[in-house]
């Protein structure tokens, strides 16, 4: 059940995806080949579609990676973002072919030239997103603020008005800091002063495992209060892993419902059975379901019947024995061997039964 209640935001297009009102919350990464390289951009940006990005952007730091766009986007399919900094020339190039620009007004020089970029987004309908990093903020707030969450929302606020005042606001927003504190504070800061769809994103979080605990609890903290309409879980190294886990927090924060919720018990010394291996077996055998379903997989009766009563489908191992249960009711006890292929054939019944109702 989702008790969330959204902020309202203006709807923006980056390509077919809507983000903000309404539309469900994108997930989006971003390549690390050299953009210039055509092939290898190509070749990453279909490994996160295929992980199930929405949205991908690429880096053009360079004329060489501003003029590979176009062979970038005849060759993909994912609405194409990009990424760029001081050089406007590179951003008129870019919106010749792109859906969607990110930069920051203030780094892009004089308003003539802000004015050009603007007018060139505007012709074929491209959004701009705004992406306030704070380790990279105007000498101006930084200066005042320092590197705070208060800095990156004046910056922000800033830079939404140099184009609101150029007749420009078909805008997303980000404001991302290396650590959840100033993330969050900065995101919480901004939402009341505007409302345009918010990108949300911790940066440089780190390895896979730092990024995934540090994307969590801001992303989690922020979707959870109703803030956010896209979002990038930022990770060294790691492309598809990036979208697994975007998608994880919006499953887990209760704003999507897709696929198994899978309960497990951590297992402890009244365990019955091998559980580790089978909560492994039933996550790689339901991976393809789609429709929303709670499953327990619970390793002695202690906990097992009462996580059954919220489970479409439960198994409570026992000694040598165990139970399945459907919606609170057992419905076979049967040899600890027999127990996993039983389970997996109730999933599969219910899931198919459920995506016909
Ligand atoms: Fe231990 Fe049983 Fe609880 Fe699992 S369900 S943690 S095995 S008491």
């Amino acid at each position: 059940m989702n008790n969330v209640k959204r902020y309202p935001t203006k709807k923006i297009f980056v390509g077919d995806v809507a983000i903000g009102g309404d539309a469900p919350i994108s997930v989006q990464s971003m390549t690390y080949s050299k953009t210039s390289d055509v092939e290898a951009t190509v070749e990453q940006i279909r490994a996160l579609h295929f992980a199930g990005a929405d949205i991908v952007r690429v880096a053009v730091p360079d004329l060489s990676a501003a003029n590979a766009l176009k062979a970038i986007k005849e060759q993909t399919s994912l609405p194409l973002v990009a990424d760029i900094h001081f050089n406007y020339k590179l951003a008129l190039i870019a919106a010749e072919v792109v859906d969607c620009i990110r930069i920051n007004p203030g780094n892009i020089g004089d308003k003539k030239r802000v004015t050009e970029v603007v007018k060139a987004c505007k012709q074929r309908n491209l959004p701009i997103r705004i992406g306030v990093n704070c380790g990279s903020l105007e000498s101006q707030f930084e200066d005042k603020y320092g590197q705070t969450a208060r800095g990156m929302v004046e910056s922000a606020d800033y830079n939404i008005k140099y184009l609101e005042d150029l007749g420009f606001d078909d805008i997303k927003v980000s404001l991302k800091a290396s650590d959840v504190q100033r993330t969050v504070e900065a995101y919480r800061m901004l939402r009341p002063m505007n409302n345009y769809p918010f990108h949300l994103g911790v940066t440089e979080a780190g390895t896979q495992f730092h990024s995934t605990i540090k994307s969590s609890i801001a992303l989690g903290s922020l979707l959870l209060d109703g803030i956010g309409d896209t979002l990038r879980v930022s990770m060294t190294g790691e492309l598809e892993k990036e979208i697994e886990v975007g998608r994880a927090i919006l499953k887990d924060a209760g704003l999507v419902q897709e696929g198994l919720n899978i309960i497990s018990c951590p297992t402890c010394g009244r365990i019955e059975a091998d559980l580790v291996s089978a909560v492994a077996e039933v996550e790689e055998k339901t991976k393809h379901i789609k429709t929303p379903l709670n499953v327990s997989v619970m390793g002695c009766v202690v906990n097992a019947l009462g996580e059954a009563k919220a489970a479409d489908v439960a198994i409570a191992y026992g000694k040598g024995v165990g139970l399945i249960i459907k919606k609170g009711e057992t419905i076979a006890k049967l040899p600890t061997d027999q127990l996993l292929d039983r389970f997996l054939k109730e999933v599969e019944f219910e899931a198919k039964k459920e995506s016909k109702n």
